[in-house]
């Protein structure tokens, strides 16, 4: 594939990534070759059947889990050559998560549980700042059991952000809010996406969501099956599922 001087540089290229745990009989072919390249700044959802290979991706571009085989550059960086030190320092500095059971502190209040990343950050917001992202600047003093489970979420996100990440992995971020809920995460993501000019992946059982991405990959089997560009996006409170 030739590359013009002019494109967007790509925040991700991965070539003939797979990813095989386990040995033997009983080794899964998690991924069987990806080649992918998303261009820095974009909202990417990636949607394909449970047990498809969405996480594993996910996590290899993290660098939270390590491919079997093949390479991933993260701008000019080899994922795959760094030491688990230099790993360490990929993530923290660049990367933000943000999963489907929020995994919140519940004994720490909404901006205690944002402080703890920004505690650790080089150049963090502040996180009441944060938590006004996400629309939670009166809550700030709440505890998770206070919130329900779109805030519990947002908190989760203003987390993520938090220490400006240049891309923030979502891993079915919706996926246990119903949909008016649902909606307003996205519309988070969203604006997260449009006012922090942060990459945005999206991992979801919700095909609907693909309308508002720039760019959607489906998976199958450990593959990519097809990817679209959207020309047009629609807004997060246009996406019905
Ligand atoms: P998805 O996110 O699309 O549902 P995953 O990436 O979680 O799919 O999983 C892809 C395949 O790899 C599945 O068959 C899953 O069971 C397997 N898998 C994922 N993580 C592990 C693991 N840590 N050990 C063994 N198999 C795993
Ligand atoms: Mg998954």
């Amino acid at each position: 594939m030739s590359k013009s001087a002019t494109k967007t540089a790509a925040a991700f290229r991965t070539e003939r990534v797979t990813k095989v745990y386990g040995s033997g009989p009983s080794a899964v072919h998690a991924l069987r070759g990806v080649d992918l390249e998303l261009p820095s700044g974009e909202l990417v959802v990636l949607l394909g059947a449970s047990g498809s290979g969405k996480s594993t991706l996910l996590n290899i571009l993290g660098g939270v889990d390590q491919a079997s085989d093949g390479t991933v550059h993260f701008f000019d960086d080899d994922l795959t050559a760094m030491s688990d030190a230099q790993l360490t320092r990929y993530r923290r500095r660049h990367v933000g998560f943000v999963f489907q059971f929020y995994n919140l502190m519940p004994s720490l209040t909404a901006r205690e549980n944002v402080e703890l990343v920004t505690e650790i950050a080089d150049d963090p917001l502040d996180p009441s700042e944060a938590l006004a992202l996400v629309g939670l600047q009166e809550r700030i003093d709440h505890f998770p059991a206070q919130l329900s489970g779109g805030e519990q979420q947002r908190v989760a996100i203003a987390r993520a952000i938090a220490k400006r990440p240049t891309v923030l992995f979502c891993d079915e971020p919706i996926g246990a809010l119903d949909s008016a809920t649902g909606r307003a995460v996205l519309r988070v993501l969203q604006d997260v996406n449009r006012n922090l000019q942060t990459t945005v992946l999206i991992v979801t059982h919700a095909a609907a969501t693909a309308a508002m991405a720039d760019r959607v990959v489906h998976f199958s089997d450990g593959r990519i099956r097809e990817i679209v560009v959207n020309e047009a996006k629609k807004s997060a409170e246009e996406i019905e599922w």
